[in-house]
């Protein structure tokens, strides 16, 4: 037997008792006349004791390194010190008998709580990481949680449903990961970037709620914390409107936040997208804190000022406290504005000071009525700051979201356990590309438009609506769905406005839009990432810290290093025939 109890389980009611362990030695310690070995496993820590009376056992015990595995047989007795600190504080095992069950080499980081392992090197040995207790609380939260929402949605009614890996492109925007097939020369299979097609089908199959907690896999350039594959909670109701499937996700999160955090967010605030870009220059605008976008557009039009009078949009946001600035700080701002990843040309602050006057950059301009007007609109009050660019709209308020959100993370507003939570809805169906002059479905194509925008699909494409919605947490979509296209018809109409040709559309979707003809009842669904949903709720920001294998931001995995080179003989099975520039020849 290994064992009698976990390493996490002793208490002083179990004094006196014999008991069997196994686990990996955390630390040795050398007191001369005993010595003590902390004995580690998922469950907790258990001070092994060593003394003096049994000599060969303690040579053992201080030959052992740091992760060997071992068993030890001993019996429970009283601390003479107690360590509080630890459930299992209050006792040792004076062992009887030591056993090592595997050796271990020198770990290359510690095994600890803070280690001095850095991120690629922590990758590299993924299991040793695995190891460490924070780590492992990452992993049983998300199993937790992953168990909450299959208990949760299996209650709702939702049947979960396995669907394919090998299957053929589903456009969610992103590039396939595709498969060669063996069997049949020169045909891929695509992995989903998600089972939309088949979710849809499902609900043809009159399964009427589907749910699957399933792996999706996008081939995208890499952006700072994605992975090229990911879980979503993906889902599917038949007759439904919008509101039946708000309501019902609503409940789930609702629940999940009240589970894991005692928190009741219900009801969930919900904003147009129009609203959202216009008070917070984003589409999944974090309503933890204020410092809304104000528009002074038409304060500024016929003022000297050109850079103003001549743009589409000008705005800005008040940032609370802000007129303690020191110009370097605002230099600061400037500069971050100007980055590219930004792209903003420069920045006008005006210090509402404490006392009421107006400090700016731009007096020479404007004066106190006009700064008055401008607090006003943009909320500031007594001994803030206001900060404005101006420029195109769409683009102006995005930088400016993208301002208040840094501001906000500076000045620490982004507190990681407050939960905030709202749905974005009427979304624009469609989106103009200009690289490709063609129009992109902002969702995906299976979106059905609000039905009273359902007839300017003909003539104004651009100002259709879609009948869809984001759930945003904290300022991160969380999840994305919509009532679908169930008639053929109308199916046929999106897929010629987004530049299919009829054949192109058959070719690809025909099995959809036959389906549609046998009876497909009205139907929608959405999706949440697991991975995201789950770091945030831990009150972190990395997702890659809440699963167990991740890649890279390269895309890679290090530790099995992936992806390789396959041999000659694999790529010949498969029909597939190299051309590689010379510098990456295998
Ligand atoms: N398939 C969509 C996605 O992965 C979600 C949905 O529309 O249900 O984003």
């Amino acid at each position: 037997m290994y064992r009698t109890h976990t390493c996490g389980e002793l208490r002083a009611e179990d004094i006196g008792k014999p008991v069997v362990l196994s686990g990996w030695v955390q630390r040795v310690r050398d007191l001369g006349a005993v010595t003590f070995v902390d004995l580690r496993d998922r469950y907790g820590i258990t001070q092994l004791a060593f003394s003096k009376d049994k000599p060969e056992l303690m040579e053992q015990a201080k030959k052992l390194g740091r992760e060997y595995v071992v068993r030890v047989e001993g019996k429970v007795r009283e601390r003479e010190s107690k360590n509080p600190k630890l459930p299992t504080g209050d006792i040792e095992i004076d062992v009887d008998r030591l056993e090592v069950l595997n050796p271990s080499a020198l770990p290359p980081f510690l095994i600890e709580d803070q280690t001095d392992g850095g991120e690629e090197l922590r990758a590299k040995y993924r299991y040793l990481d695995i190891r460490r207790r924070p780590v492992q609380q990452n992993l049983i939260f998300r199993s937790r949680v992953t168990q909450a929402v299959r208990n949760y949605l299996t209650d709702q009614g939702f049947i979960e449903v396995e669907t394919p890996y090998l299957i053929k492109s589903t456009p969610e925007g992103a590039r396939d990961f595709v498969v060669p097939s063996r069997l049949h020369p020169g045909q891929f299979y695509a992995l989903p970037q998600s089972p939309q097609t088949f979710k849809q089908l499902l609900m043809v199959g009159g399964m009427d709620k589907y749910m699957q907690i399933v792996k999706c896999f996008r081939d995208e350039d890499l952006r700072a914390d994605r992975q090229p594959e990911f879980t979503q909670i993906d889902c599917e109701m038949s007759f439904v409107t919008r509101d039946d499937v708000l309501r019902t996700f609503e409940g789930l999160i609702a629940h999940l936040l009240h589970k894991f955090h005692g928190i009741e967010p219900r009801p969930f605030p919900r904003m147009t997208y129009d609203e959202a870009m216009a008070r917070y220059g984003t589409d999944k605008p974090d309503i933890r804190f204020g410092m809304e976008l104000g528009e002074i557009t038409p304060f500024v039009k016929d003022k000297d000022f050109k850079v103003f009078a001549a743009s589409e949009y000008t705005g800005g946001i008040a940032v609370p406290g802000g007129a303690s600035f020191s110009r370097k700080q605002i230099d600061g701002w400037t500069e971050w504005v100007k980055r590219p990843q930004v792209g903003a040309k420069g920045l006008v602050w005006v210090k509402y000071n404490p006392d009421g006057t107006f400090k700016s950059s731009v007096d020479k301009f404007f004066g106190e009525e006009d700064f008055r007007a401008w607090a006003e609109i943009t909320g500031a009050r007594p001994g803030d700051l206001m900060l404005f660019l101006s420029g195109p709209k769409d683009q102006t308020r995005k930088q400016l979201g993208m301002l208040r959100l840094e501001l906000a993370n500076r000045m620490g507003l982004r507190k990681p356990f407050e939960f905030a939570p709202l749905w974005i809805t009427d979304f624009p169906l469609l989106e103009w590309d200009e690289e490709t002059g063609r129009y992109h479905a902002m969702h995906h194509p299976f979106t059905a438009p609000l039905p009273e925008d359902e007839h300017l699909l003909d003539t104004d494409p651009a100002r259709v609506r879609a009948n869809a919605y984001d759930l945003v947490l904290n300022g991160n979509e969380i999840g994305g769905g919509s009532i679908r296209i169930h008639r053929r018809d109308l199916q046929e109409k999106m897929f010629e406005l987004l530049g299919f040709t009829p054949e192109e559309a058959r070719r690809q979707f025909g099995f959809l839009m036959k389906a549609f003809e046998y009876g497909a009842p009205p139907h929608g669904g959405i999706a949440i990432g697991l991975d995201r949903l789950v770091a945030l709720m831990g009150g972190e920001e990395s997702i890659r810290d809440f699963i167990a294998f991740p890649k890279n931001t390269s895309g890679r995995d290090v530790m099995i290093d992936a992806p390789d080179y396959i041999s000659e003989e694999q790529l010949r099975e498969l029909h597939l025939k190299l051309d590689l520039p010379d510098d990456k020849n295998p």
